[in-house]
Parts: C-alpha cells; structure tokens; sequence
C-alpha cells in the first residue's frame, strides 16, 4: 500500500476528496473496500515483529483495517487533527473517550443541553465507576468554572447543541479546561468540520456522531475520535484495541466517500435551512424559532464568530402544545417523522416524546424544550417543496 501524494498544503475540499487516501498495488481510483478481519504474515518472525510494534502492517482489524485508516485519516486532515480513530456508533465514540482516560475519583463538567444518550453515559454509567460529574447550562460561562474541581479532568460540551442549537464558547470552555489541567471534549456532529473545527478554537478532543451529516444519507452508523498523539498512545488506542468498539470497513468506506461531498451537502443543507427558518418564523402559528445565524437567536454572535454557517437543523414551537405538534407532525406528506437527522430527507422529532422523554418535565424546562417544541432535520429537497409541506400541515394546527 502506497499513501498517494504528499498532502502538501491543500484546502479542506481537495483533503475531502483525496485527504488519507493509499492505493493497493492495483493504483485503483476510487478507495478500496478491505472487507477482511485479519492479515497473514509471510513468516513468523514477521508476525512476532508486527505484535512488538518492530514493524508496520495490519494485524486484526479490531485493531487497525485500510480503509478504517484512510476514513481516519482524511477526518483527521479535515478537522486539523494530529490523529482520528473511527469507532461503530457517535455514542461508541463519546463512552470510550470518557472510559479511555477517567478513572475512579475524577470528575467531569458537561453541558446540560446535549445528546440524550450521551447525558445518559454522563449521568448514569460514569457514576457507577465512581466518576462524578456537574452539569451546566453551557452558554454561562461562569457556571464551568464554578464547577470545577481539582477533581475536574474532562469537560464535555455539544455546539450547536441538540435540540435547542445552543451555542457554547468552546475557547472561553478551553481556556477553563487549561487552567485545570483538564482536557475539553467538543461534540462536533451538527456542525462537522465543513462549518466548525473545534481544535480552532482550544478543544483537545473533537467527536463525531458521523451516522449524522458525515454520512450524510441515512445508512450507516459510526462514530470518530479526534485527538493529540499523546491522548491516543497514552489512553484511547489500548481502550479501544481491548474493549473493540470498532467501525466496520464497510462503513468506513461509504463514510469516506460520504466525505468527498461533505462540504457541497453542508452548504446545501444550510441554504435550505435558512430559508425554512425564515418562513417559519413569519408563520402565525409558530410561536418561536431557533436557528443559529438568524438575529433572533440568543447568541447568533457567537454562533457567527464559531461556524461559517447555521447547519441544517431547525428547531421550533407550535401553538397549541403536545397535541397541535402531534397533528401538524401527522399532517406532514414529504417530511418525514425520524428521530434521526442529517438525512438528504427532511426529517422531523417531538423531544419531549422521543429523544427527551427520559428526562424529567423540570429538566425538559431547563433545556427550553416544551410540548410544541419540533426538531426539523431540513433536508437536501427543493426548498419550496418542504416550505409548502411545512405551510399545510401548519394548517391544521
Ligand atoms: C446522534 C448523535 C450522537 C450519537 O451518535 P450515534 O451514531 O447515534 O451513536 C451523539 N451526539 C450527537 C450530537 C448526535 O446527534
């Protein structure tokens, strides 16, 4: 396997479209798929080197695979990451980055508003192992620093966050986690890197959920660490050789290739989204609209001064609560009701029955999520066609 040409200085497009990239003996154009689980060694003393880290190759792919590693590869080179290492599922991403490195006694900060499964590893499974954690509403910055300990090892934030698109400072949160000595995870699945890159901004760690906009079309499942050398020699890469939360090749591949047109479905996604922003807002019946480029939003300057654009979620309220958002969701023909979003589909979810139903009404409050709350994944649809949707199921509430 040869690496193609020295990356040189080349922009985030050309990176996307052939960032990590090592063709086989067969000079194939397009990456090729390496659907094996193991490798053979052309003697034993090969095998013996390889396992003593004397020499370079694959050994199992629980460990390492060739198309996982040009998938890393050009993630790493996408969000100006010394290291990347692709894992099953966003959520197999976010657990081994908290279990690689914490250990009994530590502690960490998260912000209140983000993933429900990943407030769930947070709050449930990282207090079982003794790791404590504070929660914070992650737009008040003093609230971070009042909640560190000398304990604190890692803060963990999402930004835009789901489903209210809260912004966070991730340099004010950096500069928190430098002080303590502690090291800042960034959830970077709404905004990827084609409109965010959090190492930018001070974050020593970056995950992704790339199920979402990575692949960008609803069919696989994966998740990416992205790292400095020294977290992943010192804590990630034994965790994840021994405990194997792997990502399969084959999602590896269709993610790498999703990545080639990353940037083109980003800026298509947020152009339509901008614009059911706007028409939402000048709807009778909405009672509120939260996206982060527009001047209503609460910190549409930060939002500004962190993302080039808004991305591709909406989130709005309709009047009339639980059952008017039932009824307008039911009287959608083109979007469609998923929990999941970053789809070519518009997709749409009720938090408070879905991906929030776990937490209490207090704590639904706390995150501004109501009983007409929506979350609108907008799709890559003619725009008019999903304003015209949206415009007759509104009817109807
Ligand atoms: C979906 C999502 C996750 C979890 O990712 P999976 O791939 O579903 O495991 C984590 N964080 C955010 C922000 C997400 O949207």
């Amino acid at each position: 396997m040869a690496t193609q040409k020295k990356p040189g200085r080349w922009r985030a497009q050309t990176l996307a479209v052939r960032g990590g990239q090592m063709r086989s003996p067969f000079q194939e154009t397009a990456e090729g798929l390496f659907l094996t689980s193991g490798y053979a060694y052309e003697n034993a003393e090969e095998a013996e080197a390889r396992f003593k880290g004397k020499a370079d190759g694959y050994q199992y792919s629980r460990f390492g695979n060739p198309t996982v590693s040009m998938f890393e590869a050009r993630m790493a080179a996408l969000e100006g990451a010394p290291v990347a290492r692709a894992t099953a599922s966003g959520m197999a991403a976010v657990t081994a980055t908290f279990l690689c490195a914490l250990r009994s006694g530590d502690h960490v900060v998260a912000s209140r508003a983000m993933f429900g499964a990943c407030r769930y590893v947070v709050e449930e499974i990282l207090p079982r192992f003794g790791i404590a954690n504070t929660l914070v509403d992650g737009h008040d910055i003093a609230q971070w620093q009042r909640a560190v300990t000398p304990q604190t090892r890692m803060l963990f934030l999402e930004t835009p966050a789901n489903p209210t698109l809260e912004i966070v400072d991730i340099r004010a949160a950096a500069e928190i986690a430098n002080r303590a000595d502690a090291r800042l995870v960034v959830d970077n699945a709404f905004a990827t890197p084609a409109l965010q890159q959090p190492l930018e901004f001070g974050a020593h760690i970056v995950v992704h959920s790339s199920t979402k906009y990575i692949d960008g079309q609803g069919r696989c499942l994966g998740g990416v660490i992205l790292c400095d050398e020294a977290f992943l020699k010192d804590h990630l890469q034994i965790f994840l050789r021994n405990t194997g939360p792997s990502m399969s090749p084959f999602n590896a591949w269709v993610h790498l290739k999703s990545l080639e047109t990353l940037d083109l479905r980003m800026r298509a996604h947020c152009d339509n989204a901008a614009k059911v922003a706007d028409f939402l807002a000048g709807q009778p019946k909405v009672a509120r609209v939260l996206y982060p480029l527009r001047s209503d939003h609460p910190q549409h300057q930060l939002a500004r001064a962190q993302m080039s654009a808004g991305g591709g979620v909406v989130t709005f309220d309709v009047e009339g609560g639980k059952e008017a958002a039932f009824r307008f969701a039911n009287a959608l023909a083109l979007i469609d009701i998923s929990n999941n979003l970053g789809d070519t589909k518009s997709l749409i979810t009720h938090p408070e029955t879905t991906t929030h139903q776990r937490l209490s009404p207090e704590a639904r409050a706390a995150l501004g999520i109501g009983s007409g709350t929506l979350r609108l994944s907008v799709g890559l649809e003619d725009v008019a066609d999903i304003c015209e949707d949206l415009e007759q199921a509104l009817k109807t509430v």
